[in-house]
């Protein structure tokens, strides 16, 4: 195996399938499915899943809404996401926790690092919830930080985009894929692959990041098995 411990980043948006909002029980189990087949083969897992499909802060600023109250809202809807997750995991019988950044304790455990590896050591998906806990934050940024805490190997960034491409490739199709690209080359060429709190914080980390087509199935095993599956992002 490639890989021995990996956050895997989840956006909101992903979970909503054919939808235009909340949550598809169908892609949903997918995912679950695909989680399982890496943590059947010894991988620890710790995941990171966004709120977009249900509340973005910026969306609610937009619309007069005071910022950090929709980002509280925001990162409510990553916990429900979540909690969602969750289930899913457990009907595939993959035990799990899910820890958030805002304490619902009747709910979730607390986020608290020791206990977070210790569930990871012990063959447990362990699911961050409520991002950074911070307004003004993104689930990418959550998704490196807790990656670098825990001492992940990669963060594998599961997108509906097998990769990153020189252009947006679904509006040129002449778009070319990178297999591999330097964070300065993203930089320098004004690619999009995070936001740029979220990106800067994994390049000082030398946390390598995978950019790869999360409903292809079978993508996530060969990743981690080490077979070449989307765009890798190092130093
Ligand atoms: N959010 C936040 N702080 C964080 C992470 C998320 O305030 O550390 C809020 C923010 O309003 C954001 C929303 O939660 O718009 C959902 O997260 P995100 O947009 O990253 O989800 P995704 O795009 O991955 O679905």
């Amino acid at each position: 195996m490639q890989y021995k411990r990996i956050l895997l980043k989840l956006s909101g948006e992903a979970l909503m399938g054919d939808r235009n909002y909340g949550i598809d029980p169908k892609r949903l189990s997918e995912y679950a499915k695909e989680i399982k087949e890496v943590v059947d083969k010894g991988i620890e897992v710790a995941i990171v899943i966004g709120g977009g499909n249900i509340f973005r802060g910026v969306a609610g600023a937009s619309n007069g809404m005071d910022r950090v109250q929709g980002d509280h809202m925001g990162m409510l809807a990553t916990c429900i996401n979540g909690l969602a997750l969750q289930s899913a995991l457990e009907a595939e019988n993959v035990f799990t926790r899910l820890q958030t950044a805002l304490e619902i304790k009747e709910v979730a455990e607390p986020y608290i690092r020791r206990k977070a590896i210790r569930h990871l050591e012990k063959g447990r998906v362990v699911i961050f919830g409520a991002g950074t806990g911070n307004p003004y934050f993104t689930t990418d940024t959550a998704a490196v930080l807790r990656a670098i805490e825990i001492d992940a190997d990669a963060i594998l960034k599961g997108t509906r985009v097998d990769g990153v491409y020189d252009a947006d490739p679904e509006k040129f199709k002449n778009a070319v894929k990178f297999e591999n690209i330097t964070f300065k080359d993203v930089i320098e060429k004004g690619l999009k692959v995070m936001d740029m709190t979220a990106f800067t914080l994994s390049e000082e980390n030398n946390l390598p990041i995978i950019i790869f087509d999360m409903n292809k199935q079978g993508n996530l095993l060969k990743l981690v098995s080490g077979e070449k599956v989307g765009t890798l992002i190092n130093i």
